[in-house]
């Protein structure tokens, strides 16, 4: 009878074990917003900052006006542009999996709306509103696509406050996204610091330069779909 309980206990031990070390080894992609429940407008529930890179976000984009078919069309293209710099920002870490854009909404993640002034506000961990003002930009300087490059910095930006809890730098002399009159689409050192102790399984390349890093990565292409 001892025998057999104790060949019990080995096998129940052999289980767990199996059962530990899988848990170990199989660590899964982090996912901020699933595809049953893309964020919205509670803003960021999950406990995110532990999980496994490469972590893709999906998220609900509103616009809170009714927005006619090019504006639209621009507002996936700066959309696309976001997902390029938040790849490469990060390195590979975080990417853009998915955006449903709403016209004519406000229950969303990301809000575009025409603001007097400003690129855009946003709260840390919350959602985020970005000024589709500046898709006006083209015009102003007469450059085609200028207008859809500097609101996906903008979406970067308040991106960068919301998920990424980064601070504005206004004031200093960085060169980094989160200072947008330095005119840079990268984060600076500093950021990267913080970055790298925030989210605690993330990893930079030495030397980080997102140019050599573009030239030997892909950036996942999102699904965007405008409903
Ligand atoms: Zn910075």
């Amino acid at each position: 009878m001892q025998k057999m309980m104790s060949l019990g206990g080995v096998l129940l031990f052999c289980v767990v074990m199996i059962l530990f070390v899988s848990c170990q080894s199989g660590k899964t992609p982090g996912a901020v917003g699933t595809d049953g429940s893309l964020l919205g407008p509670e803003g960021i529930k999950e406990d995110y900052k532990n999980m496994v890179p490469p972590v893709g976000v999906s998220l609900i984009a509103g616009v809170g006006y009714k927005a006619d078919q090019e504006t639209l069309d621009k507002i996936k293209q700066s959309l696309k542009r976001f997902a390029q710099l938040l790849c490469s920002d990060t390195y590979g870490n975080m990417y853009l999996k998915k955006a449903i854009v709403r016209n004519n909404s406000k229950e969303s993640y990301i809000h575009f709306e025409k603001l007097a002034k400003l690129g855009g506000h946003a709260r840390f961990g919350g959602t985020f509103t970005v000024n589709t003002n500046l898709l006006d930009l083209d015009k102003r300087t007469g450059q085609a696509g200028m207008g859809i490059r500097v609101l996906g910095a903008g979406i970067m930006h308040e991106f960068g406050h919301s998920m990424l809890l980064l601070k504005d730098e206004y004031g200093t002399k960085r060169k980094c996204v989160m200072h947008p009159q330095s005119r840079t689409t990268t984060f600076c050192p500093s950021c990267h610091e913080e970055l790298l102790s925030r989210f605690t399984n993330w990893k930079f390349p030495v030397q980080a330069k997102r140019a050599d890093w573009l030239k030997k990565n892909n950036v996942p292409e999102p699904v965007i779909i405008i409903k």
